[in-house]
């Protein structure tokens, strides 16, 4: 059977970014389809400036949006990635495979880098070699498919570099994974710049929107939404990316292309309305069940508990086999 590894880092919170991009793929598609396994990456969290209080109340409530965006624990498994050593124990070995060239390349690096030094943050250490705890992350479970947005296909593309790099070196060991990215909505814009990816860390709120907002304040954010002075509505992401963005999560809400949603609007006053309603009608459910959830912490305690013991049984052998395959001396 396919499985299928996917996380989510909780730097911040969750955005609509988050959820058509990957969250969305995950609860309706993946789960249903292959061994799937889900988790809260708050390692990847300590990569960047980070509250220890707000760490912990963000993996929280991730772990709980993950299920309330529909996750069924009966069918796949949810956890939070610090509960499980073998990805910390396997990253080690993948900065041994990996060059420090190859983790200089990734534009994530350099896009947060950027933004670190600009807010007059040092830039960690572990920003230049998350993407071989990523890597771990996915080998471990020998993850055939990793669903991710856009922005993460990259990493996807080095983990399955180094996988093969190690396969090949020190004899079969790992799958090599490969990216799977949303046909709609695989990189949902800033609503206040669209020439930027919404990112659930970044400082400017108002072109985000978060999936805990409240209706009203979805509807102002997509109101104030950045377009364009030319008329009319049509879709053109190079020339008129605010709304080409627009469309495309109006699209991605309603099922229709973005080009025949285009026809059917005269301006960019109603598309805004629509594409409005449509946001609040989609998460709708999503935050009813937040708020169950939130007043049953025991039950996703549980979840995470049962979770985080499937995912050691699996990934505990490979790491086993990786350190032997590599040369380390098995214990006695
Ligand atoms: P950060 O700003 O800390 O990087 P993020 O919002 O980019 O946060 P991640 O935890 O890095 O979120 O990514 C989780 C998943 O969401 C990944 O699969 C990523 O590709 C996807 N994703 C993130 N932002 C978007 C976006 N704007 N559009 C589509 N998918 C996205
Ligand atoms: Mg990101």
């Amino acid at each position: 059977m396919t499985r299928i590894f996917s996380g989510i880092k909780p730097t911040g919170h969750m955005t609509l970014g988050n959820y058509l991009g990957a969250l969305r793929q995950w609860s309706e598609v993946d789960q249903h389809r292959a061994d799937s396994l889900f988790c809260v990456v708050d390692l990847h969290a300590l990569t960047v400036d980070h509250d220890p209080a707000r760490l912990r109340r963000l993996s929280r409530q991730g772990a709980s949006l993950l299920l309330a965006a529909g996750l069924d624990p009966g069918v796949c498994t949810v956890f939070v990635q610090s509960h499980v050593d073998e990805h910390a124990r396997l990253a080690f070995v993948m900065e041994c495979v990996a060059t420090d060239g190859e983790m200089r390349r990734m534009i994530q690096y350099k896009e947060k880098s950027v933004r670190a030094q600009a807010s007059g943050q040092s830039v960690r250490l572990s920003l230049l070699t998350y993407p071989a705890l990523m890597a771990a992350d996915i080998l471990v479970y020998g993850a055939d498919e990793v669903p991710v947005g856009e922005d993460q296909a990259q990493h996807v593309e080095l983990t399955r570099d180094l996988a093969e790099r190690f396969n090949h070196r020190y004899g079969h060991t790992f799958v090599v994974p490969r990216a799977v990215v949303p046909k709609v909505a695989a990189r949902v814009m800033d609503l206040q710049d669209p020439a930027s990816k919404m990112g659930k860390s970044h400082d400017a709120t108002a072109g985000i929107i978060y999936l805990l907002d409240e209706p009203a304040t979805i509807g102002k954010k997509i109101r104030r939404a950045v377009t364009d002075s030319e008329a009319g509505v049509t879709y053109e992401p190079e020339t008129r990316p605010g709304v080409a963005n627009l469309l495309e999560i109006l699209s991605a809400c309603t099922g229709k292309e973005p080009s025949a949603l285009a026809d059917a609007y005269q301006g960019s006053g109603a598309l805004k309305a629509d594409t409005a309603d449509a946001v609040v009608e989609l998460l709708r459910p999503l935050q009813a069940r937040h708020a169950e959830l939130s007043a049953d912490p025991g039950y996703v305690d549980g979840v995470l508990r049962e979770g985080a013991a499937r995912a050691r049984a699996l990934a505990r052998p490979t790491v086993d086999a990786a350190y032997r395959a590599i040369g380390l001396m098995p214990p006695a």
